[in-house]
C-alpha cells in the first residue's frame, strides 16, 4: 500500500484524539519490550551528558542560536556541531546527517515538509518560551509552547517510517502500567515515575490522573496532516477521560489548565517531557519528551548556566506573549469534520 494511502488510512482509524494516542493504535510491528538501556541522561535537562564546554559552542552565534545549541546538545548527543551555508545554519549530527536549524533569509527550505504554522524550523521550534511549574500563564491564541515542531529533526532523532522507529522503542512503566517509548523518553519515564510512585499512594486524586492511556502510536494528529509526536515514541497520555483534549471541549481555557496538580507536571518537566496543558490547543493528557525546550526554559531562569564565559547578554526570559495567528485554518479549523466538535476561536 503506498505510504500516502496507508497515512490516511491510519488517519481515519483513529481520529479520536490528537496528539493524544491509544496503545492499541500501535501498529502491527510491535515494538521489543527490553528495557531503556540508552545513554545516560542527565537530571536537569532528560538527556545529555552536562560535559559540554566552551569549545562546543560554535562562534558567531546569536543569543538565541546559542542557547538553542547548548541544550539540543545536552538533550541529544548525537548532535556534534554546528555549519553554515547559504541555505542557512544546520545541526551537524555524529553520524554526518544535517538538520536544518534556521533556513538563511530568503532561502527557499530544501529539506521536509513545507514550513507552516506548526511545522517549523528547529530554532522557531524552541522559540516560544515553557513555562516551567510552577508558572501557569494564560494561554491565549498563539500560544502553545512545544506544539510547533521541526519534524527533520523529529525523524533525524527517532526515524521516518513505523518500523525505523518501532525497533528501537523499549518499555517503560508509570505505577505499575506500561507503555513503549523510544529509549531516552522511557529512561524518563522511568525516573519520573520512581519519584511520583510514592506521592500518589499518599494521594488518592494523583493515582486518578495517572492512567496510563498509551505511548507510541504511528498516526497523525486529528484534524492535521503532521504526524503525532506519538508517531516517534516521545509521547505518553493519562487518564483522558478527566483530562480532555481542546476539540472535545467547549472551554476555553480549561479550568484544569490551572488546577491540574503541579506534583504531576513538575515530576515530568524535571525529567524533560512538557505539558500539553500549557498550550492554548491544550491537551490534559498529553506529555512529550522535549528535553530541549525544558532545557531551554531552565537556562532562560538561571536555572541552569551556559559553560562558556561569554554567555548571552540577553538571558532574560521574554514575556510570554501571543505568537501572531490566523484566526482560523490548521489550528482551529478540524480537517475531518466529524474528528470533533466545531471550534469558534
Ligand atoms: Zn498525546
Amino acid at each position: 500500500m503506498p505510504i500516502l494511502l496507508l497515512f490516511i488510512f491510519l488517519s481515519c482509524a483513529h481520529v479520536v484524539h490528537a496528539e493524544t494516542a491509544e496503545s492499541s493504535n500501535a501498529p502491527s510491528n510491535a515494538p521489543p519490550t527490553a528495557s531503556a538501556s540508552a545513554a545516560p541522561v542527565s537530571r536537569a535537562t532528560g538527556a545529555g551528558n552536562g560535559l559540554i564546554d566552551a569549545a562546543d559552542l560554535p562562534a558567531g552565534l546569536d543569543d538565541a542560536a546559542q542557547v538553542d545549541f547548548y541544550c539540543l546538545r545536552r538533550a541529544y548527543p548525537q548532535i556534534t556541531g554546528m555549519t553554515t551555508d547559504a541555505q542557512g545554519q544546520w545541526l551537524v549530527f555524529n553520524d554526518g546527517r544535517r538538520v536544518l536549524y534556521d533556513a538563511a533569509p530568503g532561502a527557499a527550505p530544501s529539506t521536509g515538509p513545507q514550513e507552516s504554522e506548526w511545522v517549523v524550523s528547529v530554532r522557531t521550534s524552541m522559540a516560544e518560551p515553557y513555562p516551567l511549574e510552577p508558572q501557569r500563564p494564560d494561554t491565549p491564541l498563539g500560544v502553545s509552547p512545544g506544539r510547533r515542531r521541526s519534524y527533520d529533526l523529529l525523524q533525524a532523532l527517532y526515524g521516518s517510517t513505523p518500523k525505523a522507529v518501532g525497533v528501537h522503542l523499549v518499555q517503560a512503566r508509570l505505577l505499575g502500567q506500561h507503555l513503549h517509548l523510544s529509549p531516552a523518553a522511557a529512561q524518563a519515564m522511568n525516573r519520573a515515575n520512581a519519584h511520583l510512585a510514592p506521592q500518589a499512594a499518599q494521594e488518592p486524586r494523583l493515582k486518578t490522573l495517572l492512567k496510563m492511556d498509551g505511548g507510541f502510536a504511528w498516526r497523525r494528529i486529528a484534524g492535521e496532516n503532521r504526524l503525532s509526536p506519538h508517531a516517534f515514541g516521545i509521547a505518553f497520555d493519562i487518564s483522558p477521560g478527566i483530562a480532555t483534549y481542546w476539540r472535545w471541549s467547549k472551554l476555553r481555557p480549561h479550568p484544569l489548565q490551572q488546577s491540574y496538580p503541579p506534583a504531576i507536571v513538575e515530576a515530568f518537566e524535571n525529567e524533560g517531557f512538557i505539558w500539553g496543558g500549557k498550550w492554548h490547543e491544550y491537551d490534559l493528557m498529553h506529555f512529550e519528551y522535549r528535553p530541549e525546550i525544558i532545557c531551554k526554559a531552565r537556562v532562560w531562569q538561571g536555572l541552569e548556566p551556559l559553560p562558556n564565559n561569554d554567555a548571552p547578554k540577553n538571558l532574560a526570559q521574554p514575556a510570554v506573549s501571543a505568537v501572531p495567528v490566523a484566526p482560523s485554518g490548521e489550528a482551529t479549523a478540524p480537517a475531518d469534520a466529524s474528528a470533533a466538535p466545531s471550534v469558534s476561536q
